[in-house]
């Protein structure tokens, strides 16, 4: 990939001929014919036409992931054969990882640069990690009395659903894909319909790699007909969701209207980045303007909120300033681009809104704040300081390239701002105090606290948020608890 140019991307792009077709029970599953358009965000122009599944797919879709549960090899294999099938997986996945990254650069608007470097490592390395830990987990056996035998097992859940947002639309997917996979339930993968393409590929993927039919299906439609139908579903024994507060709500009310399915939520957030004044400036400025402008700012993550002392404050957003500003907005087949289009106009024009709000609140724009005059959906990279804790900039998620600064004076102020919203799912914090970044990370209402660096961590690590960003954890093995049942078995002798 290194030696790729932007004209190679261009031809690879013009030769592409995306997955289209849903894939259910091992098979291309074309539907009833209707379908809908995906459109490119860096260009702003139709790139497929997609199957568009309604509650007779989805019924489909499940019907085949409960045979496979319920009679198929999947949930039946010795782990060690369903760990293999998964290394298999992640092996066909590095294989096609050119064709992965460009349809998701296509089609959600990410540079293919991160999609192949960042996102399609990340997309095997889960398949990989969780094939081989499916044959090193180990039951328990408590103590009793002489005259009895206690076992404690952990059972698949069942058929899992899992519904995902397009930021990182095979990564969100392979973190509940792959778990719940390693555990032996079967699944049923509803991408977002701005980012179809990839998570159809994939799903064909998993047949050419050898899963059996039925183990992992892919239905690509919208969210009120489709993703509403798996929420529904009877048939459906644990739903994973990935994307807005307000839909994980949704998906709340259908586990309570249908069979209380269990709904794992990982939803949205308006992360705190603070730093003291003892911090490494440079490395905290240039660390949070990287962390707000990744993939667009479109990250549940985004330390949207950077909370300075005032004492360091100018230097700080001096230097934050300075690398908006060296970013390279441009066309996401680029190598040389670091930031790439908005997903849809429409959300450009919700960000665009935002940006709007916070001129009428009194914020004051230091860079930024323009669409690009050019086909697609491309917004500066945008810096507000002088935000007030009580301005709709630094409470609502705005899901794009937008940085809100507030400064603060002392630590325990610091800890009130940066606790002040519904969410907690990651939070920052630059300090050379090793006391306070103990003492502040305590007191931090977040999944995740990053000191002294921020969106590291590895598989091993669990990921998810507290309050009204969700509940279940993604990664580790903890993941593997939202896709199992305990299992009591209690023997007198
Ligand atoms: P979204 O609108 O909530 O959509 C997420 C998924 O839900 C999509 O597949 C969507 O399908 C589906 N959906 C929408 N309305 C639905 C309904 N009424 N019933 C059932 N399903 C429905 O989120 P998004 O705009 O794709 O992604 C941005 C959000 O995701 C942000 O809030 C962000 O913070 C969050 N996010 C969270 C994490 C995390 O790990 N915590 C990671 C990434 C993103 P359609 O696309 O077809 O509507
Ligand atoms: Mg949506």
């Amino acid at each position: 990939m290194a030696d790729l140019t932007h004209a190679d991307w261009l031809e690879r792009a013009a030769r592409l001929r995306p997955v289209t077709v849903h894939h259910i029970d091992g098979a291309d599953h074309a539907g009833t014919g209707d379908t809908f358009t995906v459109i490119a965000p860096r260009d702003g122009e139709p790139l497929a036409r997609v199957a568009r599944a309604g509650p007779a797919e989805v019924d489909l879709a499940v019907a085949a992931a409960r045979r496979a549960f319920d009679t198929g090899p999947w949930p039946r294999l010795a782990p060690a054969e369903r760990g293999r099938a998964l290394i298999r997986f992640a092996d066909a996945i590095e294989a096609h990882r050119e064709e992965l990254a460009l349809t998701i650069a296509l089609e959600m608007g990410k540079p293919v640069a991160e999609a192949y470097g960042i996102e399609l490592r990340a997309v095997a390395a889960t398949f990989r990690w969780y094939g081989e830990v499916a044959d090193k987990l180990i039951d328990e056996a408590p103590q009793t009395a002489a005259d009895a035998v206690a076992l404690v097992t952990r059972e698949p859940v069942g058929v899992v659903a899992a519904v995902v947002p397009w930021n990182f639309p095979l990564t969100m997917a392979a973190w509940k894909v792959a778990p719940a996979l390693a555990a032996g339930c079967t699944v049923v993968l509803k991408p977002a319909e701005q980012s179809p393409l990839s998570a159809l590929r994939l799903g064909r993927l998993a047949g050419e790699a050898g899963l059996p039919p039925g183990a992992f299906n892919v239905v690509a439609g919208e969210g009120p007909t489709a993703g509403r139908a798996l929420g529904l579903h009877p048939e459906v024994d644990v739903l994973a969701f990935t994307g807005s507060t307000a839909v994980g709500r949704h998906f709340l009310r259908y586990a309570a209207d249908s069979n209380l399915k269990r709904v794992w939520l990982e939803l949205g957030g308006k992360s705190p980045n603070i730093v003291l004044p003892d911090a490494d400036v440079a490395a905290a400025a240039a660390s949070a303007a990287w962390g707000v402008f990744f993939n667009q700012g479109e990250m549940c993550t985004a330390p949207s909120r950077l909370l300075v002392h005032s004492s360091i404050a100018d230097d700080v957003v001096d230097a934050v300033v300075a690398h908006a500003e060296s970013l390279r907005l441009g066309d996401p087949l680029d190598p040389a681009t670091t930031m790439g289009a908005l997903v849809t106009a429409d959300h450009l024009a919700r960000v665009q809104g935002h940006i709007a709000r916070a001129h009428a609140d009194g914020a004051r724009l230091r860079t930024g704040g323009q669409r690009v005059d050019r086909p697609g959906h491309y917004l500066e990279p945008t810096v507000f300081d002088r935000v007030a804790p009580d301005m709709a900039l630094a409470r609502d998620e705005v899901f794009g390239p937008v940085l809100a600064v507030l400064t603060f004076d002392t630590e325990d102020e610091a800890v009130r701002l940066a606790n002040a919203t519904e969410y907690g799912l990651a939070a920052g914090l630059w300090t050379s105090n090793l006391s306070a970044a103990h003492r502040i990370s305590r007191a931090l209402r977040a999944g995740t606290v990053w000191v002294n660096c921020y969106e590291e961590g590895g598989l091993n690590v669990p990921f998810g948020g507290v309050r009204q960003s969700g509940h279940g954890r993604d990664k580790s093995l903890h993941a593997l608890e939202k896709y199992t049942d305990l299992k009591t078995t209690w023997m007198q002798l």
